[in-house]
């Protein structure tokens, strides 16, 4: 009988803070604007003898912010620790980081399990620490580019409670989306401010023991935690089939080849020799800096996606939809703020043309100057009748690239909808008159011709003919002339 497996997934999710200056130096974090490699650094980020670290207020604030976030408890008295090791990227030959105790932990967030039901993953803890330098590897030598080094970075590290390649994604694109609401971090994956690594071991399903783990490194984008994890699962479940044993080890992902690939043997804590840091003390913070942090946590996406539901009737797809971003969700209600439409038709406008035209000319929520008012404005023709949906489209498109007033749009193009009735009516007698050979075929079972009967409605009103209004009458004729 072939065994089934389970995986054991856990997530290490590395983002670097939105700070003004370094971790510990007042270097630029803003390390993508310096002009040229190694001219961002300081005698504390190059780790030069004597040189002193002193601890960045602003990331202290951003890390307690996002361990409020993840429903972690801060704790009051927090440390700083070595971790030691010597790579070319670590200038210092040891990374501060935060060990035995982090700022943030215990926590716990909600997320997808299968599509039907809801998981809750813990937050093992938060920790500050700092970014590396940056190596580029040429053919017969490496740079290495100090820019980066000592920039703030946040650690935040659940405990293995993900079973699933898609809760593993819905948990990392839950955090990505907590991290940009907040603001701490842009969520640029391109651009490496966000990097997820996956531990990964597999089990007999009914089992509850943990067996051998591998950690893979370095996944700058979901797609590529979801390969990577789907490919890591599979490899370990063939090992086992096969009578072998999974050897503890970090790799990486080949995205090329699709393949992981081994890169070292993994470090246990031990190796690091982690002790603490004896130039900075530990940080103390009192109730009432963590409760002034408290405060200005804003509504998650998950308590927005809740409220969506209730107050606008939408769908939970639709509301999550909408509360992906905060500055959509934002614009969204600033429309339904401002319209006298239905919530759920202000969605249906956003999910569909507005989303259309960002994607194809490549902008984001951010670049959109289309001020609330107008896009209510326009939706509100649309559902009054005054002009149709197809003119609407052709009026948000212009708003769009040229801007301008709707109500002065619909003038100059001259897109009032027609919906007297009875000009409609003339319309559709005067067609079913000049055709009477399609008349005929149609009542003796043509239905197809119907479409053709309503594209000369179309044609002859140049689409701003009532399609609700001209359907009824066109039914009515047709059946009127039936021998
Ligand atoms: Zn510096």
């Amino acid at each position: 009988m072939k065994l089934t497996y389970e995986p054991i997934i856990g997530l290490e999710i590395h983002g670097e803070l939105l700070t003004n200056s370094k971790m510990f130096c007042s270097c630029s974090a803003d390390y993508g604007s310096a002009p040229e490699p190694n001219t961002n650094i300081c005698p504390t980020c190059t780790g030069l003898p004597g040189a002193m670290p002193v601890v960045n207020k602003k990331a202290t604030e951003l890390a307690a912010l996002v361990g409020l976030a993840l429903n972690c408890s801060i704790n009051k008295h927090n440390t700083f620790a070595r971790k030691n090791y010597y790579y070319p990227d670590l200038p210092k030959g040891y990374q501060i980081s935060q060990y035995e105790l982090p700022i943030a932990e215990k926590g716990w967030l909600e997320v997808n399990a299968d599509g039907e039901n809801q998981l809750k993953v813990r937050v093992r803890r938060v920790h500050i620490e700092e970014d590396t330098a940056k190596l580029s590897h040429e053919k017969n030598y490496a740079l290495v580019d100090f820019n980066r080094a000592g920039v703030p970075l946040l650690e935040i590290v659940s405990e293995p409670d993900i079973r699933t390649v898609e809760a593993a994604l819905d948990y990392a694109t839950k955090v990505r989306a907590i991290l940009r609401y907040l603001g701490v971090n842009s969520g640029d994956m391109e651009k490496g401010v966000l990097r997820f690594e996956a531990n990964i071991s597999v089990r007999p399903v009914g089992s509850d023991e943990f067996r051998t783990r591998t950690e893979i490194k370095n996944l700058n984008s979901f797609r590529a935690l979801t390969r990577a994890s789907a490919y890591e699962i599979e490899r370990q479940i063939q090992i086992y089939e096969s009578g072998g044993t999974v050897v503890q080890e970090t790799l990486g992902w080949d995205d090329v080849r699709g393949v992981t690939t081994s890169q070292r043997s993994k470090e246990e804590a031990h190796d690091y020799r982690y002790f603490p840091e004896p130039d900075l003390p530990p940080l103390q913070l009192s109730d009432a800096w963590i409760e002034s942090i408290r405060s200005q946590l804003p509504e998650l996406p998950e308590a927005k996606t809740k409220r969506f539901i209730a107050d606008f009737g939408l769908t939970p797809s639709e509301a999550r939809f909408l509360t992906s971003e905060r500055t959509l969700a934002n614009y969204f209600e600033s429309v339904v703020a401002k319209s006298k439409s239905p919530a759920k038709t202000i969605h249906s406008w956003i999910a569909g043309e507005f989303m259309r035209y960002l994607n194809d000319s490549g902008l984001s929520i951010d670049d959109v100057t289309l001020a609330p008012e107008s896009f209510a404005k326009l939706i509100d023709m649309v559902t009054d009748k005054t002009i149709g949906a197809s003119a609407g489209k052709t009026v948000l498109t212009e708003l769009l690239t040229k801007g301008g007033d709707p109500v002065q749009i619909v003038k100059e193009k001259n897109l009032l909808q027609l919906t007297d009735v009875n000009a409609i009516q003339e319309l559709v007698t005067k067609i079913l008159n000049d055709n009477p050979k399609e008349v005929d075929e149609y009542n003796a079972g043509k239905e197809t011709l119907f479409q053709w009967f309503m594209g000369q409605v179309a044609r002859a009103t140049k689409g701003k003919a009532d399609p609700n209004v001209a359907k009824g009458l066109m039914v009515k004729g047709l059946e009127e002339r039936k021998k």
